[in-house]
């Protein structure tokens, strides 16, 4: 292995350990909040999605591409997936939750260019 790609692999698996720590953290503070429990989840890295949950099996996977986004995009993210724990689709419930628990939601949504239907 070149010098160059061990440096370059070195630090985005320090960008993902970050990226790990700060999920966990925003997990481990909004679940209770919401009232699910999800029961896994994983860093996978993924062209077209941020996050992908899985509600009957309570498994998300988050793109290991929000390391390179300011943090309280990645806080928006996961509680989007939290979110799709109670309700799949972004419905009525969706909307009335995310703006109940996170006011600003609707412009990183925005300003994060993916259109909503295609992460889910
Ligand atoms: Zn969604």
């Amino acid at each position: 292995m070149k010098w160059a790609n061990l440096l370059k692999d070195l630090g985005q698996s320090k960008d993902n350990e970050r990226l790990r720590r700060q999920i966990q953290r925003q997990l481990n503070k909004w679940q209770p909040i919401l009232g699910v429990t999800i029961s896994d989840w994983e860093l996978r890295e993924m062209k077209n999605y941020w996050g992908s949950a899985n509600n009957s099996t309570g498994h998300i996977i988050f793109n290991s591409e929000l390391a390179k986004l300011p943090p309280r995009y990645v806080n928006y993210i996961v509680l989007h997936e939290l979110v799709h724990q109670i309700t799949d689709g972004h419905d009525q419930k969706f909307y009335a939750l995310m703006d109940q628990h996170m006011p600003g939601w609707r412009k990183m949504q925005a300003r994060i260019e993916e259109p909503l239907e295609r992460y889910s």
